[in-house]
């Protein structure tokens, strides 16, 4: 595919980068691999907008792939991130912002009664699976394929995200042991998790989910599906593991959590809650929690866990989502889905908006998607053409068909005029596309 706009700045950045780094870039889905072209390298953002280093300003519908929530450089979390800065940047001791963050995710997440601070998502996950391992002192994990936990190496067979848009079914490295402590389940599909308890009895320690899938596009539970999982772990004597790095404070004050009810055993954290900065989080019932360390035997440590730049641009960023801003975000993802359906419809394109509260995504085709494999039936290269057009247009959208857009509270009338602008031509490119 030829691309009618240059941007030959990032392409130099890019050329330097491939020298020195795998690939170019830090996290494979930003390398563009999957839609072609030369990712932008972005010097600054405000608000809802990003600017590259050829000097061109875009939409972003990424936000950092979820955790700009409030939009760039907002001003009260600037202002607590450069109180916090002068202060020093890391003491390796307790320090009153972590327990303040804590407290924060305490009073918003009533499952969770305590809380541990690390600073990724990876991290979060890759704990909980050793607690929950630990606690039930049994080996076996069951995920689902399509759902992305961080790069966990148990957790890494089937995944979502980067590994599903370059369509890899898991990665060399993992070994065989690893890989075979994780039971693969397709997902929404409780007779699947019937099925697997009942093959393999006391073995499971956790069924570890996304709360409502982001990384295969985004593919919400099916009605009861969340709660029967619960059901069914806590009938086989199972921790039922709800992962909300992307959903939490997010998809509502209390993220998932908020939406359906379902009291999960653990739960992990990430993303919104580090206001941009790494950090993460997992916690949940008190007397599965006191079984790590130092409280109890599960290990369990980091040197920048908790720091208090990290957690101090979380609880300012955690601190401004209140009701307000959790309905002005919705009000806008709501408006952006129906003019990206509309003139999709008006170009008729085959496609799907699929929603979750306030996150979406846009699958290329009009057969339902329940699952991963379902996900996988969409018409890639319309996203491709789709996406490159919006960009060449000034919106930013995922470099993935798999992967949410997002949306912040300073995504105002301006930034939706500006997508609503671009989209009659994306839709066209999304027609015209072949494969
Ligand atoms: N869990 C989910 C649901 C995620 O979406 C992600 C990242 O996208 C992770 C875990 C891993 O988080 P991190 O990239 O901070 O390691």
């Amino acid at each position: 595919m030829a691309y009618s706009y240059e941007a030959p700045v990032s392409q130099s950045l890019f050329d330097r980068a491939s020298v020195v780094t795998p690939g170019g870039v830090n996290s494979p889905v930003r390398a563009f691999r999957a839609v072609g072209g030369t990712p932008r390298f972005m010097v600054s953002g405000t608000g809802p907008y990003l600017t590259d280093a050829d000097g061109r300003e875009y939409v972003d519908l990424v936000c950092s792939w979820g955790p700009m929530i409030l939009g760039h450089s907002h001003p009260e979390v600037v202002a607590a991130v450069q109180e916090a800065v002068t202060r020093g940047t890391s003491f390796g001791t307790p320090g009153e912002g972590e327990v303040a963050l804590a407290e924060e995710i305490v009073a918003r997440i009533e499952p969770v009664e305590q809380v541990r601070l690390v600073s990724s998502g990876t991290e979060a996950t890759m704990s909980a699976i050793r607690l929950a391992r630990g606690f039930t002192g049994r080996a076996k994990v069951v995920k689902f394929a399509g759902c992305y936990h961080g790069h966990v190496d148990a957790l890494l067979a089937a995944a979502g995200s980067g590994l599903a848009t370059f369509g890899l079914p898991d990665t060399p490295g993992v070994t065989g042991a690893t890989a075979g402590d994780t039971v693969v389940l397709p997902y929404n599909d409780l007779d699947a998790v019937r099925a697997a308890f009942a093959a393999h009895p006391g073995e499971i320690a956790c069924v570890i989910t996304e709360a409502s899938p982001g990384n295969m596009g985004v593919v919400p539970p099916a009605d009861g599906f969340n709660a029967g999982l619960k059901e069914l772990c806590a009938a086989h004597g199972a921790l039922y593991i709800s992962d909300e790095v992307m959903t939490g404070f997010r998809t509502s004050k209390a993220g998932w959590y908020g939406v359906d009810g379902v009291r999960p055993d653990l739960m992990t954290f990430g993303k919104v809650m580090g206001g941009g900065f790494p950090a993460a989080a997992f916690g949940g019932r008190g007397d599965v929690m006191a079984h790590l360390a130092p409280a109890g035997p599960v290990y369990q440590a980091g040197t920048l866990s908790g720091n208090p730049v990290a957690t101090a641009a979380g609880l300012a960023q955690l601190r401004l989502l209140d009701d307000a801003a959790y309905a002005k975000i919705d009000a806008v993802s709501a408006e952006l889905r129906t003019l990206v359906g509309d003139a999709l419809t008006k170009e008729g394109v085959a496609h799907t908006v699929s929603a979750a509260s306030n996150m979406f995504s846009v699958f290329f085709t009009d057969r339902p998607v329940r699952n991963y494999d379902d996900a996988k039936q969409q018409d890639v290269f319309r996203f491709t053409a789709f996406f490159h057009a919006m960009l060449a247009r000034g919106v930013y959208l995922p470099p993935s068909a798999f992967e949410s857009w997002f949306v912040s509270t300073a995504h105002d009338e301006r930034a939706v005029e500006r997508i609503a602008a671009a989209l009659p031509a994306a839709a066209r490119a999304a027609a015209e596309a072949t494969a």
